[in-house]
């Protein structure tokens, strides 16, 4: 069989502990027998990003904004046991937060539905996706405590040196105080990335927040994504048969619970954290849900939402077999190459895809599945298979199919 051709490049960034390993088995596999794969490799694995100094975190930002569409595995982010364990000169940033502030992008998860795990909420039918801001506000605070008899003020000083003063409170008691912010551009990035992505996935588009209660704060917010939608992307929303809506939070939390599922959900930074965690177990597992960082100009990072599964790995290097879960990390490689395919107008690259993902979702709803989700299935006894075995059942429907 001939392999499929690529015309561009994909920037392929590899990564850590268990799945540094996953990531080069599906890459033999599922993907070069069949495909003749073009790609700029960084090894953001730790030994590397300490070895140049982060350098190279920096560099594969620069290759995505270059090429437009890159695939990440899961990368460790230091701390103190971390910076013994590997030796490190210095306790790196999170890899994921320096690309995403490099591109400014938007974080979108959404769960891999199977017939046979049935999500927690009876009549979720498909999925739903958690566009999450992440910058500023909470993230980003100044916190400080506060004692009795003393008086908290939020003071703003202007470019000319003029301060406008408020008191916050006058403790009577000790107590918290905190200072947050976020910028216009930062929102207005967040709400483009979120409409763009609405438009190219053709789901309607929510977003919440509490503005109510914080006026100014969720207020701007509320008032850049409308200003935003009716200026740039109203009329493509229609001819799409799309509909943009805002609402508060509890009330979005509310109509979630009773949907079908089956659209984009904006949430600020701290809603977002929380609720994709809320909806990703209520789908069934960290290990089935797929996220993409996608920035306000159209480039796209795909990646697994889960770690790099460290307690398996070290299972891994003591010689024993492991269920680690690939679904994610398989579902990077096939939305990178789906939009790689889609960007060149390379059909058959998207047929591919498409093929892949279905051979996995068929192998699962088979029976043959990861311990993680032997656990989780109704339709009577799973067949628990080791990674590889996962990979080699996907690989003869995959055969089969093209
Ligand atoms: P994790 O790697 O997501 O794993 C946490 C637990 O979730 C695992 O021990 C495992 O449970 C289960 N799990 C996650 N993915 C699975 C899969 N594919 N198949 C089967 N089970 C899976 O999170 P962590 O242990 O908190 O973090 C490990 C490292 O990953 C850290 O160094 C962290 O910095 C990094 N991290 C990276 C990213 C990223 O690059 N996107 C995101 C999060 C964390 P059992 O042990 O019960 O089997
Ligand atoms: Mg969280």
């Amino acid at each position: 069989m001939e392999r499929i051709r690529m015309t561009t490049p994909l920037v392929e960034i590899d990564g850590d502990e268990m799945t540094r390993i996953l990531w080069k088995s599906i890459k033999e596999q599922l993907i070069l027998p069949f495909v003749d794969l073009k790609v700029e490799y960084y090894d953001l694995g730790l030994p590397k990003r300490d070895e140049t100094g982060d350098q190279i975190t920096h560099d594969c930002a620069e290759a995505i904004k270059k090429y437009g569409v890159g695939v990440k595995c899961a990368t460790i982010t230091p701390n103190a046991q971390r910076m013994t364990e590997y030796n490190l000169h210095e306790m790196w940033k999170s890899p994921n937060g320096t690309i995403r502030a490099a591109l400014d992008g938007t974080v979108f998860r959404a769960p891999i539905l199977v017939d046979g795990i049935s999500p927690a909420v009876r009549n979720w039918k498909a999925p739903i996706t958690i566009a999450r801001h992440a910058y500023g506000d909470v993230y980003r605070g100044t916190e400080v405590r506060a004692t009795a008899g003393g008086k908290a003020e939020l003071v703003f000083t202007d470019k000319d040196g003029n301060e406008s003063r408020q008191t916050i409170y006058e403790f009577e008691c000790d107590g918290v105080v905190t200072g947050q912010y976020n910028k216009d551009s930062s929102i207005a990035s967040f709400a483009r990335s979120c409409f763009q992505y609405a438009l190219d996935t053709k789901q309607d588009l929510w977003f919440s927040t509490k503005d109510t209660i914080a006026k100014k704060y969720d207020g701007t917010f509320k008032e850049i994504f409308q200003t935003i939608y009716d200026s740039e992307y109203k009329e493509q929303f229609e001819a799409a048969g799309l509909t943009y809506f805002y609402t508060l939070i509890d009330d979005a939390v509310a109509r979630v619970i009773r949907s079908e599922g089956g659209f984009i959900w904006a949430c600020k930074n701290y809603d977002g954290d929380v609720m994709s965690d809320m909806v990703s177990t209520a789908f069934g597992s960290l290990a089935m849900m797929t996220s993409v960082l996608v920035s306000p100009d159209g480039k796209y990072e795909y990646e697994a939402a889960h770690g790099t599964v460290t307690r398996h790995y070290y299972q891994y290097l003591e010689g024993k077999e492991t269920s680690t879960n690939p679904m994610a990390t398989i579902f990077a490689w096939t939305g990178a190459l789906s939009k790689r395919g889609e960007l060149d107008g390379n059909e058959a690259l998207q047929t591919f895809a498409a093929r892949l993902e279905k051979a996995c979702i068929d192998t699962i709803e088979g029976g043959t599945m990861t311990k993680d989700l032997a656990a989780l299935w109704e339709k009577g006894k799973a067949h628990v298979v080791t990674s590889d075995g996962f990979l080699a059942a996907v690989r003869t429907r995959l055969e089969r199919s093209l």
